[in-house]
């Protein structure tokens, strides 16, 4: 499950941001600093330590030295020291010879696995009482739980000087260079590599601190744009929903659009007065008066707003709200506005960044390492499928009418199942009356999912089962010494199938973890080249969960309806994640547009994209629900993510079908490593990263549903 609470969002971001994140320096390249060009004084101890040295360990050296200085030079301010601090830096730790080079390699990896390991302890340790099931929290285990040790890691690095040791005698990379070459690279060159890269940029603090607070200030305006959906009238004054229901926008209004198609009598009634709300939150239209408020009525069609006859809302924040002034007054284009905070700060770190000078190039090239035009010419291949109009087709057939723009969320793909809900909770509680027996059973379930009998004991032992407070997560070791964590939640009279499928799908982290560091040739290597792959191998498990009960797996027809659910939603998503890059590129080209016009342009950028993809196959021009992913404005360019998460997911259950056996081959994917993702899945599967899997699935599920001749 991605159940990361925003800050975690965030973090990660940052962290994508500032520490995983490669530049791009090659040995053979022209080094331009990122701070300043090397200053005429370095300039010349760099000429005297390069013949020096060249001296002492010979011509074979200068082809690593002359970069390496370069590569010291760039990152060096003044206050590192004066020109003899940086010789004596390089004259000491330059590794001259293969086994001192040897010796270098192996201590950095083995340290920083060290660091990676504790921090990551002293992280969950410090969450336990928020995070598991233990007792009452108070509100200094919230400071602990938002503590993070490892903050101050890179700038303590380059302080101590121990980056510079790694940017002396090791090569920055650039994404062009991992993509052209990366497959003739040693294990040993990618583990170099991905050492260096997290030493790639050094950011003053103020910039830093910059995004932190335009990325929290975002976060907050998101987090409380809740509306009052009793509040909500339609022209004959009726309230379509419940007092009290309070919905978080984009997610919540979207997953009631999706909960309605199951209400015969008024769900489609109200599915377009939430269409209505969305558009006007798009376009700012929505009168900031309405904005997390129960005071008011509010007719989203008319946008007349008018002082609330009912009181749904409890406690003094309704009655303190007072109507007063201009009810109509629209939002005063807040939504953009804070999206241009986060613009302007994240511009603040191109100079820091001259190979990845953009949000935009490092959120591709460094956090996806996969360049922007593969990944718009991949989604827009879904976007322009034919098997578009056949499945919108078979929709309508289902729906028993025309398309509406708010069914790019149908969710109407279900197969019944062959067991309730209630049937399968009685079962799981019997087998799994305690967190502990799930735990004693994991040899057992690994073994049915085709892990030998010795293999599926050595995973167990890396694993411990908590009792979670909330849903289930799993975290990884970090360092080969620590065990990955399961925690899952138990209810009183025992587990249920909710939370069994939770625990399998953790249970699938959890492998992919240990494998993934404990069996790895380099533990720089350790993990997956990013969040879509691990959750796609977890998926795999999840997928088994009623096999894994001793129960019949899930028949033709449903994995048919469930593969059309997986691609009606790629089709949506993807359409989502080109107006969030558009957006982006527009504000880079108008840099000091103000939130008016940056209004206009996500309006225009989102009608645009949806007249392409969406208008021909839904039969309504100038839609702008595309815009209204919050995401975009407190996640940024996360949202390209979530399409190519499920052509990865397709991508990898289909070599697992065609292995035919899920435990060997699982072991042979978590143990690539995080190199490229087109290298990995090519690697896997023998094919990069793209949508044929999705396509050729969809196709067969069609014929299985019954849409298409079988051929
Ligand atoms: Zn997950």
């Amino acid at each position: 499950m991605n159940n990361k609470t925003l800050s975690q969002r965030i973090s990660i971001a940052l962290l994508t941001l500032f520490l995983a994140a490669a530049t791009a320096f090659p040995w053979s390249g022209t080094l331009r600093g990122a701070q300043q060009a090397a200053s005429p004084n370095l300039q010349a101890s760099m000429t005297k330590l390069e013949t020096e040295l060249i001296a002492k360990y010979g011509e074979g050296q200068r082809a690593r030295l002359k970069p390496g200085l370069q590569q010291v030079a760039s990152f060096w301010r003044a206050e590192d020291g004066d020109a003899a601090a940086f010789e004596d830096l390089v004259r000491t730790h330059f590794a001259g010879d293969p086994a001192t080079l040897d010796m270098m390699f192996n201590r950095f990896q083995y340290n920083l696995e060290q660091l990676n390991g504790h921090m990551g302890e002293i992280g969950r340790e410090f969450r336990n009482q928020s995070d598991l099931d233990v007792g009452p929290i108070l509100g200094f285990d919230e400071v602990f739980a938002g503590y993070d040790p490892s903050a101050h890691i890179n700038d303590d690095f380059f302080s101590n000087k121990l980056a510079f040791v790694v940017l002396l005698n090791f090569p920055l990379t650039t994404l062009e260079q991992r993509l052209a070459e990366g497959d003739k690279w040693s294990r040993r060159e990618w583990a170099e590599a991905r050492l260096a890269q997290r030493f790639s940029k050094r950011i003053p603090a103020d910039v830093n601190q910059a995004v932190s607070r335009a990325a929290a200030e975002s976060g907050r305006y998101i987090a409380e744009y809740n509306i009052w959906m009793h509040h909500l009238v339609d022209a004959n004054g009726n309230r379509l929903f419940a007092p009290k229901l309070r919905l978080l926008s984009h997610w919540n209004l979207r997953d009631e659009i999706k909960a309605n198609y199951s209400d015969a009598q008024n769900g489609l009634a109200k599915q377009r007065m939430i269409q209505q709300v969305m558009e006007r939150i798009v376009t700012q239209a929505i009168p900031e008066a309405v904005v997390n408020s129960p005071s008011y009525d509010w007719n989203p069609f008319t946008n007349e707003v008018k002082s609330a006859s009912v009181n749904d809302a409890e406690g003094a924040k309704a009655a303190s709200a007072a109507p007063q002034g201009n009810l109509n007054k629209p939002e005063p284009n807040t939504r953009y506005a804070k999206l241009l905070l986060a613009f302007q700060a994240m511009r603040k770190v191109d100079p820091y960044s001259p190979t990845a000078p953009t949000y935009i190039a490092r959120s591709f090239n460094e956090g996806r390492e996969i360049p922007e035009a593969r990944v718009k010419a991949i989604l827009e291949q879904v976007l322009s499928s034919p098997l578009v109009p056949q499945v919108a087709k078979l929709i309508e057939a289902r729906l028993g009418r025309p398309l509406e723009p708010f069914d790019i969320w149908y969710n109407g793909f279900r197969a019944r199942g062959a067991y309730t809900e209630a049937q399968l909770d009685e079962i799981v509680a019997k087998r799994y009356p305690t967190a502990q027996a799930y735990e004693k059973d994991i040899p057992n379930l690994l073994m049915k999912l085709g892990f030998s009998k010795e293999r599926a004991q050595y995973l167990a032992n890396n694993i411990v089962v908590d009792p979670a407070r909330g849903s289930g997560h799993a975290l990884g070791a970090g360092m080969r010494t620590a065990k990955t964590h399961l925690r899952t939640r138990v209810e009183k009279g025992g587990m249920n199938y909710k939370g069994f499928n939770i625990a399998v799908h953790e249970m699938g982290h959890n492998v992919e973890q240990t494998l993934s560091l404990n069996d790895i040739d380099n533990t720089l290597l350790q993990g997956v080249p990013n969040t879509a792959f691990t959750e796609a191998l977890a998926f795999v498990f999840q997928g088994h969960d009623l096999e894994l009960l001793g129960l019949a797996k899930p028949d033709a027809k449903s994995q048919a309806l469930k593969t059309l659910n997986d691609f009606w939603g790629t089709y949506e998503i993807a359409g989502v994640g080109l107006v969030d890059t558009a957006v982006w590129h527009w504000m880079y080209d108008h840099p000091n547009a103000p939130p008016a016009e940056l209004k206009d342009a996500t309006v225009q950028i989102s009608k645009d994209i949806w007249n392409k993809y969406y208008a021909p196959v839904f039969g309504k021009r100038d839609v702008v629900l595309l815009g209204i992913y919050s995401h975009m404005i407190d996640s940024f360019l996360y949202l390209p993510d979530y399409p190519i998460g499920h052509l990865i997911a397709f991508q990898i259950e289909e070599q697992m079908e065609k292995a035919g056996n899920i435990g060997p081959e699982f072991e042979r994917m978590a143990t690539v490593g995080s190199v490229t993702p087109d290298l990995w899945m090519k690697k896997a599967t023998g094919a990069p990263v793209g949508p044929d899997a999705l396509l050729t699935a969809t196709k067969k599920a069609l014929a299985e549903v019954g849409s298409l001749p079988k051929s």
